[in-house]
């Protein structure tokens, strides 16, 4: 069974700054990570595989810079990395990513299985994978618990409610966005680590892919029009006291004043 993983790669969070009044998100320098929900995705891609035979690849749209990305997956013991990459894709939004991986897929042919993260946690759109499925005309289950079974072009998967969650049967190929409840993702090798540096990774452009940019990159339909950071926390309030029980009495008035309890 040949699975291809969708995987972004998104800077460190914890370094990413909110520049309001020039309306941009300043993301860190650096090769950044593999979206955190993309490596449960690969690692169960890599768990189909032990288990199915076949071939694991990872895809990405992204630039030079993701390659690094890519190398980390290929050192888990991914067979195949590719790397959608023009200077077109540029200020694509959700919907021209999924564009671009579907022509992707399209491109490499036959595949019988697509994971992909629940969502990317730098711009959490969670709109990529459930996109892909519609430009490929192929089902779709989002946040994917459990792969209870796969039986020839049919496999029964757990996906997350509100509530719980629900049994469904997809045929295959189909597109499944996971949740970390999944699995436990593996760490590298230092050997799949050196054979990774070795691998090539194949590049493709939207010449190559035969894809109308009318509609991508800069031509998306969509606009970020203001970016702002999450308001400011108040302050909290320490209650004083000399003992606990007369904090306990202090904090227990203020709920009640308040209407808490
Ligand atoms: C108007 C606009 C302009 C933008 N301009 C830029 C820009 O110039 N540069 C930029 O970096 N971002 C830009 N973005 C953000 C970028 O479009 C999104 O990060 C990207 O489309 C994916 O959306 P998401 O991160 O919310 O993914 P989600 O839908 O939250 O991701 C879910 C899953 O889809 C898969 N996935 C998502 N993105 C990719 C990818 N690139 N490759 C492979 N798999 C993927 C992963 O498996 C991921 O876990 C822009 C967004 C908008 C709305």
């Amino acid at each position: 069974m040949d699975i291809v993983v969708l995987v972004k790669q998104v800077p460190e969070i914890a370094l990413i700054k909110v520049d309001e009044a020039a309306n941009k998100v300043e993301l860190p320098q650096g090769p950044g990570t593999v979206n955190p929900f993309d490596e449960y995705a690969v690692e169960e891609a890599l768990r189909l595989k032990e288990k199915h035979g076949g071939k694991c690849i990872v895809m990405s749209v992204g630039t030079e810079r993701t390659e690094s990305a890519l190398r980390n997956c290929l050192a888990l013991g991914v067979d195949d990395a590719y790397l959608l990459s023009d200077e077109a894709f540029a200020g694509s939004d959700p919907q021209a990513i999924a564009k671009i991986l579907a022509a992707g897929l399209k491109k490499l042919g036959s595949y019988d299985l697509i994971l992909a993260g629940k969502q990317a946690i730098d711009s959490d759109s969670a709109q990529v994978p459930g996109a892909v499925a519609a430009h490929l005309d192929i089902p779709q289950a989002m946040f994917v618990k459990k792969i209870e079974s796969i039986d020839g072009n049919k496999a029964v998967v757990d996906r997350t409610t509100e509530d719980g969650y629900d049994v469904v049967e997809v045929t295959l190929p189909a597109v499944l966005s996971v949740v970390k409840e999944i699995n436990e993702p593996r760490l590298p090798s230092l050997k799949g680590k050196m054979a990774a540096k070795k691998k090539q990774i194949t590049t493709w452009t939207a010449a190559d892919l035969g894809l109308d940019t009318g509609s991508i990159g800069a031509n998306s339909g969509t606009k970020t029009v203001k970016v702002a950071p999450p308001p400011e926390r108040p302050k909290g309030e320490i209650i004083e006291g000399e003992t606990p029980e007369e904090i306990a009495d202090k904090l227990f008035t203020k709920l009640r004043e308040k209407q808490i309890i």
